[in-house]
């Protein structure tokens, strides 16, 4: 097997220059997070490929170029306080934690929010804030937000994270009717009740389970 940093190497020239990820922060931050460390041990094999793997709790950790898209699609500035909806294994916390100030993130699931806590504190990130709870009613405490990400499908725009956009701020979200698939959205805040909401791309995200969700 090729070592990790070798096949890092690969995912960023094959999976992500070459569908089009162009963004240089977005790329030195993929470049940056080891994606093995978040895998479970039994698909350390498959931990560069593009695809989404299972984590615990029947959840997945996303594909690499998902997480880089909807990180381009964020438009990331150093200065930006982020909120990520589903932490999961922790993954793209990670890489947004490389991008922004601080990125605040919450997980419904309890296990994965410790197991996510604990295992970004043994890879030394110090900017990743976590709490357990229902992330489709945000997290008021630290609002406004720049940018806001949701790694889960919703049926809807959650109106709590539509409020605690910032002016400028932008939200990416997968929504879709069904519980499997899903249409990737950007929601930009213009003005205190002004929002412009684009479609990025089909997505395919396990459900955002919550009193604003399903
Ligand atoms: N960003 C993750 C992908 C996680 S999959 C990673 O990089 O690994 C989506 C996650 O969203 C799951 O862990 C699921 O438990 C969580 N989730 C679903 N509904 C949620 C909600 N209402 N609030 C917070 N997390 C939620």
């Amino acid at each position: 097997m090729k070592s990790f940093d070798r096949q890092r190497d690969i995912m960023i020239r094959e999976h992500l220059q070459v569908r089009g990820i162009s963004d240089q922060s977005v790329m030195k931050a993929m470049c940056e997070v080891p994606r093995e460390e978040f895998v479970s041990e039994q698909f350390l094999e498959r931990a560069y490929g593009d695809h989404p793997l299972p984590i615990a709790e029947g959840q997945t950790i996303s594909q690499p170029y998902i997480v880089a898209y909807m990180t381009e699609a964020l438009e990331l500035r150093t200065t930006d306080k982020l909120l990520e909806i589903g932490t999961g294994s922790g993954y793209a916390a990670a890489v947004l934690s490389r991008i922004v100030t601080t990125v605040y993130s919450i997980e419904r699931v309890s296990g994965l929010a410790a197991a996510a806590r604990q295992l970004l504190k043994r890879l030394g990130y110090t900017n990743i804030v976590i709490h357990e709870g229902d992330g489709t009613l945000g997290w008021p405490e630290h609002a406004p937000y720049d940018a806001i990400v949701v790694t889960a499908g919703a049926p809807k725009l959650p109106q709590p994270l539509l409020e605690q956009l910032a002016i400028g701020g932008r939200l990416v979200i997968p929504v879709g009717r069904s519980y499997e698939v899903q249409e990737l959205i950007r929601v930009r805040r213009l003005s205190e009740d002004d929002y412009r909401s684009e479609e990025l791309c089909g997505v395919r995200f396990v459900p955002l389970i919550g009193e604003e969700g399903w």
